[in-house]
């Protein structure tokens, strides 16, 4: 069975936090009942003197009648359940219950062990040593006994009750209830339990609450990512804007589904291409030699044509047209070109120099202006000149057609870069130009995609991605629609010169 990580959580936190309570809750209840019965013990302490006090005298003069009243009378008061006197033989002298006069108890009982454990009776006793705790007719007795002790005055009365030898005549006993405090007790747990239970559920909510935002939430939402990005949809992202750990969790996968997906992207794109370059190789192969025929023919037709001006144009059209096809079926060659590039140590520098010269006319006469800035400390690309020179010429003729005949600028740039991939040289070409629409940008370097018409042919961008994917390089485009277009091609360094024969 699958248990949730918040609920194990909860029951975990829940547990402590009940232990940690009921574990005070036991202490104070504790220290709160010892309190209550110190306080009436104190107080039964305070009364058994007062008796002993008001009793001195009629007890030195022997007056039982008088003292048998007063204990009576103290047996009465409000929570007090009896008072006694015992003689030294345990016997009961005096009692506010009347009928227990006479009775003999053990002087092992309990209420005399303390004073007689030794075998004789004790003088002096603590407070503590003298009470104790005993249940009674339904709730709980305090009783307090109080030795009364030898006096000379009792030694020399006329009673001659007590030799002088005597330390002790015997005990007081007073016995208070405590039901009172009992119902204290109870009332007091029973606030502690609700308090208590109130604390659980609290804690347990907010630990819930808290639990559910900083947890689980964010771990379903990775789950799911997860079985999308599983199911094939690397558009997923992972919507987590948290600056703890699982935001950082979700952005390191929203990064690598991202990467995934490019990845993805350049595969398809290669294999397209690929099957389209084949198809294009073939078919340009073979339209190429009758099409030379074509041309020939009508060149070598126009040439000695003495027919009507009419015909004349005529043959001019199918020469131009003719023309325009073999420029086609050129372009579909270049792009289908299977021969690997001569790649060697390269000033990328000198490269686009070299295509600037070759554009500089066209550009002029579009009124573009050219700003070069070429990065002096550029190391030496692994590159084939002539076929960078035509990526160049390629990514500068289509940002002139996007500037068009209005003028404008564009930025033709070198710099060394360091990515994943390792170290490398990039040529940047940005342009103020009309910009690309986002629906056309994922076909922007597929074979005759084109939006000019009858006058492109759709292979500029594709044959340029195919120069720069047979030098191990990238070109990445960036562009917004009426702003602008930046096309980055990286390319990647030549080995560094190994150590002469000497080092
Ligand atoms: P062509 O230039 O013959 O159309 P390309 O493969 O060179 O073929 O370009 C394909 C398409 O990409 C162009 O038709 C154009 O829509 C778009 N494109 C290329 N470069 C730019 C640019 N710098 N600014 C705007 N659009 C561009």
């Amino acid at each position: 069975m699958r248990t949730r990580i918040g609920t194990q959580v909860i029951l975990g936190a829940g547990l402590v936090t009940a232990l940690t309570i009921g574990a005070l809750a036991v202490l104070i209840l504790r220290a709160h009942e010892a309190a209550l019965v110190g306080e009436l013990k104190r107080g039964a302490d305070l009364l058994s003197e007062t008796i002993k006090s008001s009793t001195h005298y009629d007890m030195l003069e022997n007056r039982r009648d008088n003292l048998h009243r007063q204990i009576t009378n103290m047996g009465r008061q409000q929570g007090i359940e009896a008072v006694r006197v015992f003689n030294k033989e345990g016997r009961i002298v005096f009692s506010s219950d009347a009928s227990e006069i006479g009775r003999a108890v053990d002087k092992q009982a309990e209420a005399c062990y303390a004073c007689h454990a030794a075998g004789r009776p004790l003088e002096r006793l603590p407070t503590a040593a003298r009470s104790r705790v005993f249940p009674a007719a339904g709730h709980r007795v305090l009783g307090i006994i109080n030795p009364i002790q030898n006096e000379p005055g009792c030694a020399t009365a006329a009673c001659h009750a007590h030799g002088p030898r005597d330390t002790v005549l015997g005990v007081l006993d007073v016995t208070v209830s405590l039901a009172g405090v009992d119902r204290d007790i109870a009332w007091g747990r029973g606030r502690m339990v609700g308090l208590a239970a109130a604390a659980i559920t609290g804690s347990s909510a907010i630990l819930w609450w808290l639990n559910r935002r900083l947890v689980v939430r964010p771990v379903e939402a990775l789950a799911e990512g997860t079985r999308r990005v599983a199911a094939g949809d690397l558009s997923t992202t992972i919507p987590l804007t948290e600056r703890h750990e699982l935001g950082e969790l979700a952005r390191a996968f929203n990064d690598m589904t991202r990467r995934l997906a490019e990845a993805q992207r350049q595969l398809t794109q290669a294999d397209k291409l690929a099957s389209v370059g084949r198809l294009a190789a073939g078919v340009a192969h073979e339209i190429n030699n009758p099409l030379t025929g074509v041309l020939t023919y009508a060149s070598f037709l126009l040439k000695r044509a003495a027919g009507s001006p009419e015909q004349r144009q005529d043959l001019e059209v199918i020469v131009r047209e003719t023309k325009r096809c073999r420029e086609i079926v050129r372009g579909l060659l270049d792009f289908a070109r299977q021969t690997p590039p001569r790649r060697q140590g390269t000033d990328l520098n000198e490269v686009v120099r070299r295509a600037v010269t070759i554009m500089m006319n066209q550009l002029a006469l579009h009124r573009v202006a050219l700003a070069l800035d070429l990065a002096t400390d550029l190391p030496e690309a692994s590159a084939d000149a002539n076929q960078i020179q035509q990526v160049v010429v390629n990514l500068l003729v289509n940002a002139a057609d996007a500037i068009g005949d209005g003028g404008g600028e564009i930025r033709l740039s070198t710099r060394a870069t360091a990515s994943e991939a390792g170290p490398g040289a990039e040529i940047v070409v940005e342009d103020g130009g009309s910009g690309i629409a986002a629906a056309d940008l994922p076909r922007l370097f597929e074979p005759f995609f084109t939006t000019k018409g009858t006058r492109g042919t759709g292979l500029g961008l594709a044959v340029t991605w195919g120069i720069v994917q047979s030098h191990g390089g990238a070109i990445d485009v960036q562009s917004e629609e009426g702003k602008g277009t930046r096309f980055t091609v990286r390319l990647p360094l030549a080995a560094p010169a190994g150590p002469g024969p000497g080092g």
